[in-house]
């Protein structure tokens, strides 16, 4: 079943939240002259229209990238964040750059992308955005099934993206299995993994599924829009972060409570940065 289509969610604020940590993680990675390796194993299209159908119908961006479009104040962090969404856009916003278009307008050339989605409508969209550059991979298969495969990158030094829809609750099991295969492959990578807060019981599935695997240096960041919540509807989203860089837990609590303020001016949000497992 493959139903979940990200053009309804493009830039709402788990997209916020996901895209400056993967922007932060980025920039310490280019930090160094040697080329690294991105993995994006559940990539979407790239590039969204925000004034698409599936866009409108839901209008998630007005409440996420949105509201930081014309501020004046960003610290800096999120600015270079919010500079990558201005680079596909001409003033206006009208485009929201998904996970792979970001990550490969950040990439140089001793850098490299491997990017699957498995969506027989969305992968066609995917190889095209990317047809053209030579370092980037596009493949239309099983996105868990990359950290067996595409690990360890012969440069060994990279980022993988891990973020899949969750439709199916199976994927909760199973990003902990694929963060065991790669783990063993590639035990100095670092590992972002996308979550969402519907059903909270969900989400302890996966952070007590890491901590059984013994992993050290499991750093969780989450931002909420509204309290828990057992109706429908994801009140709060996270990254769970294996190596992070050293900057990036001081990053997130600087930046954090401004996102959170600005993001829900209501103020019914809250956000956390606290290790899974330390060092
Ligand atoms: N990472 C994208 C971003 O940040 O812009 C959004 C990805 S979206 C949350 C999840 C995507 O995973 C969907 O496009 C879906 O079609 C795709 N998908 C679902 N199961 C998959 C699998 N097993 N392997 C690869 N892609 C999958």
């Amino acid at each position: 079943m493959l139903s979940y289509r990200h053009s309804f969610h493009a830039g709402n604020h788990a997209d916020v939240l996901k895209h400056l940590v993967l922007t932060l993680i980025l920039e310490t990675l280019k930090q160094k002259e040697k080329g690294f390796f991105y993995l994006d194993t559940h990539s979407g299209v790239g590039r969204y229209s925000l004034s698409s159908a599936e866009a409108e119908k839901t209008g998630e961006y007005v409440e996420g990238i949105a509201r930081l479009w014309d501020r004046c104040d960003l610290p800096e962090e999120v600015a270079l964040y919010v500079q990558e969404i201005k680079k596909i856009n001409r003033g206006k916003l009208r485009y929201y750059a998904g996970s792979p278009l970001l990550a490969v307008n950040q990439l140089r050339p001793q850098d490299r992308a491997l990017l699957t989605e498995l969506h027989p409508a969305d992968y066609p969209l995917l190889r095209q955005e990317f047809a053209k550059i030579q370092n980037v991979t596009t493949k239309r298969e099983n996105g868990f099934q990359q950290l067996k495969s595409a690990l360890p990158p012969k440069e060994k030094r990279g980022l993988v993206l891990i973020d899949p829809p969750y439709e199916l609750k199976e994927d909760y099991e199973l990003v902990v299995k694929a963060i065991i295969e790669g783990y063993k492959r590639f035990a100095t990578g670092i590992y972002a993994i996308w979550y969402p807060v519907v059903l909270r019981q969900h989400t302890k599935r996966i952070i007590r599924g890491l901590q059984e695997t013994g992993i050290r240096k499991i750093l969780q960041i989450e931002l909420s829009v509204r309290p828990d919540s057992d109706q429908r509807g994801m009140t709060a989203s996270g990254m769970i972060v294996i190596n992070p860089p050293w900057q990036l837990e001081a990053q997130m609590k600087k930046v954090l409570p401004y996102l959170t303020s600005v993001l829900t001016p209501e103020k019914t949000g809250s956000w956390t940065v606290e290790w899974i497992t330390p060092e």
